[in-house]
This record gives C-alpha cells, sequence and structure tokens, in this order.
C-alpha cells in the first residue's frame, strides 16, 4: 500500500543545479537551485527546490546521496531542435558555396545525392551526420535524405541507433531537366514514399518519424505534389518542404504554376499546408470541447474522447462513447461501447456498459461497468469481470477483458483483451486498450489509451484517453505539420496563409547568406505569428551546428537593424528560444521537447561554461547564469556540451559499441 503522497513512479535520475529554458511567456527563464527527476521512462518527473530534497526524495522514492549535482558553471538547458537540415549533404559541407541557389543545385547537391544509391557511402555519411549533430546539442533534427527510400530508411535507424530525435523525410522529385539521373518517375515517387512510410512506421522507432518530403515545387509536378498532400493527410504525418528561397526561385515558380495564386498557393492548394488538424481529420471530436449543440461529427470508427461533451454520436458502426461523455453513443447499433460516467450507455446487444454509467447494459456477452450500479454478475462465459470486482477474470482464456481496479488483470498476453482500469498491469500484446488510469497502458497498434493512464499509446491510430498525462497526440498534435525551410520573399498575404493554416517556417541564416538567397526578417514571421523555428540547412548552410544557427539569426538581425535602426532586433533571448521550444512548436514535437515540464521528455545539454581546454575564458568569477547562458550562446562550442541527454537517456558521450 503506497500513501497518498507517495509517487507510484519510479524516478531513475535526479539532477540539482541550474536549469535554463523558455517557456510561452518567458524567453529565458532561469531555475536556480533546483532539482528534476527523470523517471524510467525518460519523462520529468517532477521539478522542486533543492531545499526539498529530503521531503522529495520521501515522496519520490530516490537515495538523496544519488543526485547529480551540477557544478558553479554549469546549467542544464533544453537541446537544439534542427527544424532543417540535409543530412545527404553533409559530405561537402563548408565547401562549395561560390553559386546561387538554382546553380548550386544542379552543380553540387544532385550529382552528390545521386551517390546514395549506394548504401555504404550512405551509412557512412549519416553516421557522421547524425553524432555531429548530436555532440553539438542537436537533440531533435528534421532530416532531409535522398530520393532513395533505403538509403533514407537507414538514416531512420542511425538516428534510432544514436538516440537522436528524428524527423526523416525521402525526397521527392519527378522533375530534373539538368541531372536526369537524379529523379523519379510520379509513379514512382509515390510508391516508394508509401513504401518509405509503412517500413519506418514498422519499426517503431521510438522517436523517430517520417515526413513528407516534396524537395520544393521546381523539382515537382502538380501531379506529385497532390499525391504526397493525399500521403501526408491520410497517415497525418509531417511535411517538410522549401519555400520562397530566392527571388529568381518565385519567379520559376510563379512560371512553372501560372494558376496560382503564389508561391504559398501552389503547397496550399495541394494539401501540403497544413497544421496539427487537417480539415477532413476524422479525430476532431476528441479534446475539444464543441459549443455547439447542433455540432454533427459524422466520422467513421472514430472513439469520443473523454470527457468529450459531445462523444461521438454519428451512428456510425464500432464506435466508442467517451467517458464521462454526456451523450455517447446512443445509436443502439452493434459492438459499441458506451462510455465510463456516461449517463446514457448503449443498451443494445454486445456492448459494455460505461463506467459509472447509470443504465449499464445487463444482456448477455457484455461487461459489467466500472462502479455500474447493475454490472454482470451472471458469471456466465466471455464476460469480463466488473470494476472493483473482488473476483476479476484471471482465468487466462480467449477474449476476456481484466476487470477495473483488478490488480492482476488479464496477462496472458493473448489476443484481443482488454486490461482492466486501473489496473497496475494492463495487457501488451495486440489490439488491446489500455484501461483507464492503467500505470502502464498499451502500446502497440491500434489500441486506445485509458482515461488517467499515465503513459498512454503514442502510436498510431489510437485515441489518448482523456485526462491522461500523456495522451496520443499523434493523430492530430504530431500529425500533419507542416515546415517550410526559408519564406525569405514571402508577402504579408502567404504569411497570413501560413498563419491560418497554422504551417511554420525553418529559419536558416546561414544558407540565405552563404548561397546570397536573402535575408529572413524574423521579426515580422513572429509578428505575423507564424510559428518559426531554426536550421542549419546544411549544406547550403556550412555548419551543422545549431549554435551557429542562433549567432547567424542575431547577426541578420542586426544587419535589418543596420539598414533600418527603428527595426526591432531579436534578442539573444528570443534567440534561444527560437532554436529550443521555437523548434518544437514549429515541429509540432512540443508536446515532447522543448523546454523542462513535468511530463515532457527530458531532451537536455549540461553545459559547462568552464571546461578545461573549452573555447570560454571566464574572467569575472561569479557570473550568474544568464551571462553564462549568452558566452556560451556566442562563444561555446561541443567542447562546453559535457553531456547530451534525450528522452532522459544519455546519448552524448557516445557509448563505444564493440
Ligand atoms: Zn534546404
Amino acid at each position: 500500500m503506497t500513501s497518498s503522497n507517495e509517487s507510484t513512479v519510479d524516478i531513475a535520475h535526479v539532477y540539482r543545479g541550474t536549469f535554463v529554458h523558455s517557456t510561452d511567456h518567458t524567453a529565458v527563464e532561469i531555475l536556480e537551485d533546483r532539482l528534476l527527476g527523470v523517471d524510467t521512462e525518460g519523462k520529468i518527473a517532477f521539478i522542486g527546490s533543492g531545499q526539498e530534497v529530503y521531503s522529495l526524495s520521501q515522496k519520490w522514492r530516490f537515495e538523496a546521496l544519488a543526485v547529480t549535482q551540477l557544478g558553479q558553471y554549469e546549467f542544464f538547458m533544453p537541446g537544439m531542435v534542427d527544424t532543417h537540415i540535409h543530412a545527404s549533404q553533409y559530405s561537402y559541407a563548408g565547401t562549395a558555396l561560390d553559386l546561387p541557389l538554382l546553380q548550386w543545385l544542379n552543380t553540387y547537391t544532385f550529382p552528390v545525392e545521386a551517390c546514395y544509391k549506394d548504401l555504404g557511402f550512405a551509412r557512412n555519411v549519416y553516421t557522421h551526420v547524425v553524432k555531429r549533430t548530436l555532440r553539438n546539442g542537436t537533440t531533435t533534427a528534421c532530416y532531409f535524405a535522398t530520393i532513395h527510400t533505403d538509403a533514407s530508411l537507414l538514416l531512420g535507424q542511425i538516428a534510432n541507433d544514436f538516440g537522436q530525435r528524428a524527423l526523416v523525410g525521402k525526397v521527392c522529385m519527378d522533375t530534373n531537366n539538368f541531372v536526369p539521373h537524379y529523379r523519379e518517375t510520379p509513379e514512382e515517387s509515390h510508391d516508394e514514399t508509401n513504401r518509405f512510410i509503412s517500413e519506418l512506421l514498422e519499426k517503431k522507432y521510438p522517436l523517430v518519424r517520417p515526413v513528407v518530403t516534396p524537395r520544393f515545387a521546381p523539382s515537382c509536378s502538380a501531379a506529385l505534389l497532390g499525391h504526397l498532400g493525399e500521403i501526408a493527410q491520410n497517415n497525418h504525418l509531417h511535411i517538410q518542404s522549401h519555400i520562397s528561397e530566392t527571388k529568381e526561385e518565385v519567379k520559376l515558380v510563379k512560371e512553372l504554376f501560372p494558376d496560382y495564386d503564389s508561391y504559398t498557393d501552389v503547397y496550399h492548394k495541394h494539401n501540403l499546408l497544413t497544421d496539427k488538424v487537417s480539415p477532413t481529420h476524422t479525430h476532431t471530436v476528441q479534446g475539444h470541447s464543441v459549443d455547439n449543440e447542433d455540432h454533427n461529427i459524422a466520422a467513421y470508427n472514430d472513439s469520443g474522447g473523454n470527457g468529450s461533451k459531445y462523444a461521438d454520436v454519428d451512428d456510425d458502426y464500432n464506435d466508442s462513447g467517451g467517458n464521462g461523455s454526456k451523450y455517447a453513443d446512443v445509436d443502439d447499433d452493434y459492438n459499441d461501447s458506451g462510455g465510463n460516467g456516461s449517463k446514457y450507455a448503449d443498451v443494445d446487444y454486445n456492448d459494455s456498459g460505461g463506467q459509472g454509467s447509470k443504465y449499464a447494459d445487463d444482456d448477455y456477452n457484455d461487461s459489467g461497468g466500472q462502479g455500474s450500479k447493475y454490472a454482470d454478475v451472471d458469471d456466465d462465459y466471455n464476460d469480463s469481470g466488473g470494476q472493483g470486482s473482488k473476483y476479476a477474470d484471471v482465468d487466462d482464456d480467449y477474449n476476456d477483458s481484466g476487470g477495473n481496479g483488478s490488480k492482476y488483470a488479464d496477462v496472458d498476453d493473448d489476443y484481443n483483451d482488454s486490461g482492466g482500469n486501473g489496473c497496475k498491469y494492463a495487457d501488451v500484446d495486440y489490439n488491446d486498450s489500455g484501461g483507464n488510469g492503467c500505470k502502464y497502458a498499451d502500446v502497440d497498434y491500434n489500441d486506445s489509451g485509458g482515461n488517467g493512464s499515465k503513459y498512454a499509446d503514442v502510436d498510431y491510430n489510437d485515441s489518448g484517453g482523456n485526462g491522461c498525462k500523456y495522451a496520443d497526440v499523434d493523430d492530430k498534435g504530431d500529425g500533419s505539420q507542416t515546415v517550410m525551410a526559408h519564406g525569405c520573399h514571402l508577402t504579408d498575404e502567404e504569411l497570413k496563409l501560413f498563419r491560418e493554416k497554422g504551417a511554420s517556417i525553418a529559419h536558416c541564416p546561414n544558407s540565405n547568406i552563404s548561397l546570397c538567397s536573402g535575408m529572413l526578417d524574423a521579426r515580422r514571421v513572429l509578428n505575423h505569428k507564424v510559428k518559426l523555428g531554426l536550421g542549419t540547412d546544411v549544406a547550403g548552410g556550412y555548419s551543422p551546428s545549431m549554435l551557429d544557427a542562433v549567432r547567424r539569426t542575431l547577426d541578420t538581425s542586426k544587419v535589418l537593424t543596420i539598414q533600418d535602426p527603428q527595426y526591432q532586433t531579436l534578442t539573444f533571448e528570443e534567440v534561444f528560444r527560437l532554436a529550443t521550444l521555437g523548434g518544437s512548436q514549429a515541429l509540432s514535437l512540443d508536446e515532447h521537447t522543448g523546454n523542462f515540464k513535468v511530463g515532457k521528455d527530458f531532451d537536455a545539454l549540461r553545459v559547462n561554461t568552464a571546461i578545461e581546454g573549452g573555447p570560454i575564458d571566464l574572467i569575472n568569477h561569479g557570473e550568474g547564469p544568464k551571462v553564462l547562458l549568452e558566452k556560451f550562446l556566442n562563444l561555446g562550442d561541443d567542447r562546453n556540451i559535457a553531456e547530451v541527454y534525450v528522452a532522459g537517456k544519455r546519448v552524448v558521450p557516445f557509448v563505444e559499441r564493440p
């Protein structure tokens, strides 16, 4: 028995010292002498005061002596997010910066990218780029690979092996007149994109996801763009591409796509400019409070969210009413479950009465509801033990659900059984739903995370439960987010469209200056309330380090100030936020990373500004953390990054492999 103020979460590591991060309201928030606990799942379990070490160690059950203490000149900051980097171009980073974009692509890029047919070559470059970016503090990277599916899958594998959080894109391009051996037919591009997505998802890498990647409009036919928009929408995937990098390119797009209002409109009309929720998405009911009484959701196979006021009422088949839903499915059709606490749970055949439902089903083959007044107690076949039932079904037979609150829910690993609510060990096999309040809800395919479950499912096609601490956010929280690189020459109308669609921009200042492409007015983008992150754009940008992206962003903003003294220069604090929280928001991964918030993954850099032999000389000892941060951003390099953590796991220094 655990007392009420003792947590059941297992703590893996506790760190004490200074933590520096951004919030929505504060560009740089400094947390001095804090204790931060990371649980065994790699998530931040608590953040407390260093003074409270004793009481926290009681509550969270860790040894006070096992706390890792940071030094005086050290701090933790969130891992940096590179929102745009071409892994395939890393082989020639630091060279070939003497041509403008379109000539640069034909002369340097396409001939090199064609080499990735050779998997040995790909492995070598991709291993180097993943290691180099991790060492420089990039905990999340949004990668372009090449048109080659197998090499792109290899990049995903390498990122996974080294523990980097990554979006990986197989490049799509069916137009290339200058280097014709480096392009696909529209059919190849379409089919190989589907193969790439399904094979990468099958690997079930916890931190690596596919991203739909049309190279840019001039490399793609309208038909291909349309297919890719469809693929992204149907699979709820991220989308990345380039836009308005140079004026010459903007002119070319106008010639190639004369019937569109703008460059942005080309992507928009092909459903490639989206945010978390695409217009035809079927899961919009979940987690959204809809005030319109007449709101009608007509989607198939969807689960109403817990606490959702308007759970699925479309009267289609196979839908579950949400927990606490006022209007759970009442269509009296087959095979639907009434929601927990639902007032009007379904009362027809073969359905489960909801938890706390007033009118739970009591006919045949049904499950008694949790706290239901009339739970099924007939001891017949194929029924689930009721919630709070003393003797939940533990017979290890087929097709039974473990009871709610049962200590030993069905753990027989057979098929099609649901773990019970409040169960400590919910089932982890196929096609089953993790129960409400379950500590370890199921994490495989097609299952629903339970209500109040701490670790609800995070994979595809599943519904996150209401009140879930880590509810599934991929179908709407992570999916269909567009990030477009550059945007230097976007008009106000185009930025408005970005804002409206929720699409984001990856600002790549090193590349913009190195290829003389233009200068993004980042302040204008922020004023338009368009999501903005930073990117290295290797190898148009010559540095793979996000610290360089921070400095070039500040430089560009200062050049704009030189041109117009009234210009509101970006501060280093703001740019720090763009490199961390801003990037995670631009990629719609801010549920998981970007800053230090309880429930997020611990993606962090342990920065030591006083490292022996490092690039920073601390002349005035006793500098505060903000000064140390500014010095690190302007003067630091990978020598100052003592450790890198992704999802709680230390990934730098590298572990030597046999
Ligand atoms: Zn690029």
